[in-house]
């Protein structure tokens, strides 16, 4: 078991019912963790699992730019964003900013269910353990 990682989660609206039966199959594992999510993926978690969620504003007021700061921030080890691939977003830009940001930083981001799970499975087994080391440098400690 590594120490506790910071997991975020993000569901578009016909992806809830999908992302909570996940939460509820990987309830086990989650409870080792803080988690966080957007206003009502976090409402849906809590409700249906015994799990605390931290939540931010709803995706569409600003819960994808608020989690979009602590991956800048090195402080998300992990973000699990169910995406609508069938259905526009109003905030497409926030979200394509988002996970532009976990591009930069190197976050896993998992934004289907199978990768998801493939993600948890290794968060269960400990290899997310590469993270604390991570923690030690904040993006200021690399400037020259
Ligand atoms: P929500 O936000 O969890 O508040 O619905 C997610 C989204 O639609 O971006």
């Amino acid at each position: 078991m590594t120490a506790r990682m910071q997991v975020a989660f993000i569901a578009h609206d016909r992806k809830k019912d999908e992302m909570v039966n996940f939460v509820i199959a990987y309830e086990h594992v989650f409870r080792h963790h803080d988690l966080y999510a957007t206003g009502t993926t976090g409402k849906r978690i809590m409700e249906q699992t015994g799990l605390t969620v931290h939540r931010f504003m709803s995706g569409p007021l600003g819960g994808d730019q608020q989690i979009g700061a602590l991956v800048a921030e090195n402080v998300m080890d992990l973000i699990i964003f169910l995406r609508d691939p069938l259905m526009a977003q109003p905030h497409e830009p926030d979200i394509n900013a988002l996970l532009r940001l976990c591009d930069v930083y190197g976050i896993p981001v998992a934004t289907n269910v199978a990768t998801a799970e493939l993600l948890v499975k290794a968060l269960e087994r400990g290899e997310f353990a590469w993270r604390e080391l991570v923690h030690k440098y904040k993006p200021e400690d690399w400037r020259s």
